[in-house]
């Protein structure tokens, strides 16, 4: 079977996300590589992005579970790694030296506002300047968590804009469109020719009583969103699985108002250039 063109940004698939069922609306999914790609095929989806959580204890292990999943998914959920610069510099070192001799990471996500860091905090600088080297994006969390003691402050785009200016040849991927701060989000992706966004995790459980009204504002801002920034190429689709379905995701995507191509852009060309999927080597 050939494998669809379309690629989802954002996915998560971990041991280390304990409380899941009570964060979780889709009772009795299955939290498995082979659910995961059954929903990625009704979508033609080919890949996805397999990002690591802050909760997963040691980077050995980010390591080790991320390549596990490859594996077992045929190397369909590709690579990414975390760190998080509140455990000092010596660990963002020793996660460094570690990624240094892995394969194939696509991406670096960082969580800052479930941890307590700003972006441009000086103990990522390590961190960027391996991206850099790499050529692989750094995937920032933004906006809402799903944790209420988490802090919001250090989750606002407007904290990217710093670290964009500073690593030009560093591309940043600013997740769930801002949400909140979609205007302000939109913004730092206009001015800054290295920023992305992602359409993850923008909707709930389809059965709160304004869903209907929930899908239709999600879909004027990601609208509003593009047009602020006057180009489609650097939003990407992403769903959030397992906290939306892939079906949700990407039909929310498919039902904006903008050509055919540009839809189709957003739902996995973007992400091919982004990662450089279709390059030779
Ligand atoms: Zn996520």
């Amino acid at each position: 079977m050939a494998l669809g063109k379309r690629i989802d940004i954002h996915v998560h698939l971990s041991q280390y996300w304990p409380d899941l069922e009570r964060n979780s609306y889709r009772r009795g999914l299955q939290f498995t590589v082979p659910s995961l790609l059954r929903e990625l095929d009704a979508q033609s989806i080919g890949f996805a992005v397999l990002l690591q959580l802050y909760s997963n204890p040691t980077p050995e292990e980010v390591l080790r579970e991320g390549e596990e999943m490859f594996t077992k998914s045929g190397g369909r959920l590709l690579k990414t790694v975390t760190v998080d610069p509140t455990r000092g510099a010596e660990a963002v070192q020793h996660t460094l030296d570690l990624w240094a001799k892995a394969r194939d990471l696509v991406a670096i996500k960082l969580y800052p506002g479930y941890r307590e860091f700003y972006p441009h905090d000086s103990r990522l600088e390590p961190v960027y300047e391996f991206a850099h080297r790499r050529r692989v994006p750094v995937m920032i969390h933004q906006g809402d968590t799903l944790d209420p003691d988490g802090r919001v402050k250090y989750a606002r785009p407007l904290e990217v804009d710093e670290v964009a200016v500073r690593y030009r040849d560093v591309r940043f991927v600013l997740c769930h469109l801002g949400n909140p701060w979609v205007e302000e989000l939109a913004e730092v992706v206009y001015k800054n020719s290295n920023v992305y966004t992602d359409t993850s995790g923008l909707l709930a459980n389809p059965a709160v009583p304004y869903f209907r009204e929930m899908f239709g504002r999600a879909q004027r801002r990601l609208t509003n969103a593009i047009a602020a920034i006057g180009d489609a190429r650097r939003v990407l689709y992403g769903s959030d699985w397992p906290l939306e379905s892939i079906e949700t995701a990407v039909t929310l995507v498919q039902g904006l108002d903008l050509p055919e191509e540009d839809r189709e852009r957003i739902l996995g060309g973007n992400a091919r250039e982004l990662l450089r999927l279709d390059a030779p080597g």
